[in-house]
C-alpha cells in the first residue's frame, strides 16, 4: 500500500481532553498578557504548536520504564542503564545528565570560555545557545548556507554550513580565538532544516585542520539522521542506527535537550567522546549547577523514560510518521498559497510571514502579527521566530533584525493527529483571506536577554 501520508504507528491509549475557548475569551486574554502568547494558560489554548520541546506523548514502555527506576542519590541503576544507551548510540564515554539542553549549555560554555574574545561558529546558534555563549562572554557567530534565506527554493539540506564562510570566519578571528565549532542538528531556527553527512564531513575536517573542538548541538539528531537516509543518495541504504553513529564520528562533544528527539518531557545530556579533562571540568560545573553527576537534574524515572525514548526516536516507523506530519501541514498551506520553508524540515512548519504580509516592516514584527492572530481565530498557539526573538545587539542594545521573519507551527511528538492539523491549516487559510487587515506591533516592555519570553507587545496604532 503506498501512502502519501504515514497514519498513526500507534494506538491511543489514554487521552486528555482539550477545549475550545470563544474569540471574546481569547481577545481578553491576549490583552491581558501583552500579546505574548508565552504567557496564556495552556488551558486557554486548543490546539498547542509552541514548543515540540518536553510536549509529546511517552509510551507505554517508557511509562513501564519509570516502575523499575532507582532514585538513588549516586550511581543508580537508571544512570547506568541511560549511560549504556547513550553509549552504544553515540560511542560516547563520559556522560553527565542535565536538567534540559540549557544546563548542558552552561556547564559547557563556562569550562570552554576562561577569556574575552572568544568566539563560538555554528551553522545556527539556537536562542538558549546564544544566549549562554554571551552569558559566559564569548559572542556567537552564524554560517549557513544562503539557500536556507530563500523560503521558496527547494534544497535537500538548508540547514548545512556555509563551508567557505566558515574558513574564512576562522582566520578572521584567529582560529586560537575559536572556543569550539557547534553543528545544530537539525538547523532549529532556519526550519528544523538537516545538515547533510557530506557538510559535517567537511567542517570536520576544518575544525581538526585548525584545531578547534567540534561540538553537535543534536536535539533532533534522529530526526537529522532520517533526512540523511531519505535525502543524501550515498546514506539511502543506511540503517538510522548507523547514520547518527556516523554524525556522532564526526564531534567530541554531544550536548542534547532530550525533551526533542529523547521523547521526554524533561531532562537533558551532556555527553563527551574521550577528552577526560574536558569532561572533568564540565563536572566540576555540573555538581553546583545541575545536581551530582549520576543524574544532574534528571530523577531516576527521567532518565529510564530517556534510555527507552532515545531508541523509540529511532525506529523508522515513527520518524517517518512524525516528517509526514510536517510534510502534510505544510502541503496544505502552500496550496491555500501561503509561503513555507520549502522543503519543510523534522520538527515544524515555518511560515516565511516576511513574504507572505509584505505590508507589515520588519521592524513591526510580521510572523507575531500573525501569531496572535492564529490564537484569536482558532485557540491555536504557534510561535514567532524572527526579529521579536532576536532581540537587541549585547554590545550596542540597537534591535537586531533578522534575516527571516518565521512563524513556527511546532508539531509535539505523538500527540495530534491530521485532523488535528487539518484545523490549524483552516484557521491560517481564513486568515489568509485578510491577510492584508493584519497590523504590526512594537514592543512595550522587555526584560534584558531571551526577551521573547517575557516582553509584552501593543499594537501599532
Ligand atoms: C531546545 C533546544 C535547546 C535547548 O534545550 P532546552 O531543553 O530547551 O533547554 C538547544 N538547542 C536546540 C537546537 C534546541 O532545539
Amino acid at each position: 500500500m503506498d501512502r502519501k501520508y504515514r497514519a498513526e504507528p500507534y494506538r491511543i491509549k489514554m487521552v486528555e481532553a482539550i477545549k475550545e475557548t470563544t474569540r471574546h475569551d481569547r481577545e481578553e486574554a491576549l490583552k491581558r498578557v501583552g500579546y505574548n502568547v508565552f504567557a496564556i494558560k495552556s488551558d486557554d489554548v486548543y490546539i498547542d504548536l509552541l514548543t515540540d520541546s518536553g510536549t509529546g506523548a511517552m509510551s507505554d514502555a517508557q511509562w513501564g520504564a519509570m516502575m523499575i527506576a532507582d532514585e538513588a542519590y549516586a550511581g543508580s541503576r537508571s544512570y547506568y542503564r541511560l549511560k549504556a544507551v547513550v553509549e552504544e548510540i553515540t560511542g560516547y564515554h563520559y556522560l553527565l545528565p542535565v536538567h534540559q539542553g540549557r544546563g548542558a549549555e552552561q556547564v559547557l560554555m563556562g569550562s570552554l570560555i576562561h577569556r574575552e574574545g572568544m568566539v563560538f561558529i555554528s551553522n545556527s546558534h539556537f536562542d538558549t545557545t546564544r544566549a549562554h555563549v554571551e552569558l559566559a562572554g564569548a559572542r556567537a557567530l552564524d554560517c549557513v548556507i544562503e539557500a536556507a534565506f530563500d523560503t521558496q527554493t527547494p534544497h535537500p539540506f538548508k540547514g548545512n554550513f556555509d563551508v567557505a564562510k566558515l574558513e574564512r570566519l576562522i582566520l578572521e578571528k584567529g582560529p586560537e580565538n575559536i572556543a569550539g565549532i557547534i553543528y545544530t542538528i537539525t538547523n532549529n531556527s532556519m526550519g528544523g532544516q538537516p545538515v547533510s553527512l557530506e557538510n559535517l564531513t567537511a567542517v570536520s575536517k576544518i575544525a581538526k585542520k585548525y584545531g578547534i573542538l567540534r561540538i553537535m548541538d543534536g536535539a533532533r539528531y534522529a530526526e537529522n539522521a532520517f533526512f540523511i537516509q531519505q535525502r543524501e543518495a550515498a546514506y539511502c541504504d543506511w540503517t538510522i542506527q548507523d547514520i547518527a553513529r556516523a554524525q556522532f564520528d564526526l564531534a567530541d562533544v554531544f550536548m542534547m535537550s532530550a525533551k526533542k528527539d529523547g521523547l521526554v518531557n524533561m531532562g537533558g545530556l551532556l555527553v563527551i567522546k574521550d577528552n577526560q579533562s574536558l569532561f572533568e571540568a564540565c563536572q566540576v560545573r555540573v555538581v553546583p549547577m545541575e545536581g551530582f553527576p549520576t543524574y544532574g537534574g534528571m530523577s531516576g524515572r527521567a532518565m529510564d523514560a530517556l534510555a527507552v525514548g532515545l531508541k523509540e526516536a529511532l525506529e523508522v516507523p515513527y520518524l517517518t510518521h512524525r516528517t509526514d506530519q510536517i510534510r502534510y501541514l505544510a502541503d496544505r498551506l502552500q496550496a491555500s498559497g501561503i509561503p513555507v520553508q520549502t522543503p519543510p524540515g523534522g520538527h515544524a512548519v515555518f511560515i516565511d510571514a516576511k513574504a507572505w504580509l509584505p505590508h507589515i516592516p520588519q521592524t513591526a514584527f510580521p510572523a507575531q502579527s500573525v501569531v496572535i492572530e492564529l490564537y484569536l481565530e482558532a485557540g491555536i498557539r504557534a510561535v514567532e521566530i524572527g526579529s521579536f526573538l532576536l532581540g537587541n545587539d549585547p554590545d550596542t542594545h540597537e534591535p537586531l533584525i533578522s534575516p527571516t521573519e518565521f512563524v513556527r507551527l511546532t508539531i509535539p511528538r505523538r500527540t495530534y493527529t491530521y485532523r488535528h492539523l487539518d484545523d490549524v491549516a483552516d484557521a491560517l487559510s481564513a486568515i489568509h483571506a485578510r491577510k492584508e487587515t493584519l497590523k504590526g506591533l512594537k514592543v512595550v516592555k522587555e526584560p534584558a536577554v531571551l526577551r521573547h519570553f517575557t516582553a509584552q507587545l501593543a499594537y501599532l496604532d
